[in-house]
């Protein structure tokens, strides 16, 4: 799975950038498998159902609200 996923080159789906694949699994900015449907609330262990994530980064400890916050700060100083 891992492989398949490293193959694609996709960037992180929480925050959108690219992620270094060669970092080792120690380092913080390194890539994990994040499951779209958390295999717990019976997502399935599939190339369908996974997405390519930084170990560790803000959006990834508060997940998709931080982000979307984030954006809507954004937009509110545009206006
Ligand atoms: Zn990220």
């Amino acid at each position: 799975m891992r492989t398949r996923i490293r193959a694609t080159g996709a960037a992180c789906h929480l925050c959108g950038r690219a992620i270094d694949y060669s970092l080792p699994s120690s380092d913080p900015k390194s890539f994990v498998i994040d499951h779209v449907t958390a295999l717990a609330n019976g997502g399935q262990d599939a190339l369908s159902n996974v997405k390519a994530a930084h170990r560790r980064h803000d959006c990834n400890s508060k997940k998709r609200a931080r982000v979307h916050d984030d954006s809507v700060r954004r937009s509110n100083t545009l206006k």
